[in-house]
C-alpha cells in the first residue's frame, strides 16, 4: 500500500515526465503522397516542388525557416500548426510558407 509521501513523489515524477516529452514525440512523418500534403503542394525536399505551379517557391525556402514550424535546433523534422497529427521536415515545403522574421 502506498503511504502519502510515495504517492506524492510518484505524481511528481509522472508530472515532470510528461512536461519534458517532445509534444511531438509519436508523430509520423507527413509523407508527399498524403492528401493533406497534395493539398498544399508539400515536399518533405523542398527543391521537388514544381515551380511552375507554385510560383511562391523561392530556392533556399523550407520549413525550417516557416514560422508555422517548431523544432528544437538541430532536429530535421519538427511539428507544423497545418499539419498538427503529423511532423514534417526540416528540409520540406509547401505553399503555406511564411518566412520566420
Ligand atoms: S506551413 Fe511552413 S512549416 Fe508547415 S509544411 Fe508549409 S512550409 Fe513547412
Amino acid at each position: 500500500m502506498l503511504n502519502r509521501r510515495v504517492f506524492i513523489r510518484q505524481t511528481c515524477i509522472g508530472a515532470a515526465v510528461i512536461v519534458a516529452a517532445p509534444a511531438h514525440a509519436k508523430a509520423a512523418m507527413l509523407e508527399d503522397s498524403e492528401a493533406q500534403a497534395l493539398a498544399l503542394g508539400y515536399h518533405a525536399d523542398g527543391r521537388d516542388t514544381d515551380k511552375a505551379k507554385f510560383p511562391n517557391y523561392t530556392d533556399g525556402d523550407k520549413c525550417s525557416d516557416c514560422a508555422l514550424f517548431q523544432a528544437h535546433v538541430g532536429e530535421n523534422a519538427g511539428s507544423c500548426k497545418l499539419f498538427p497529427d503529423k511532423l514534417v521536415a526540416a528540409s520540406g515545403w509547401c505553399s503555406a510558407y511564411q518566412m520566420a522574421i
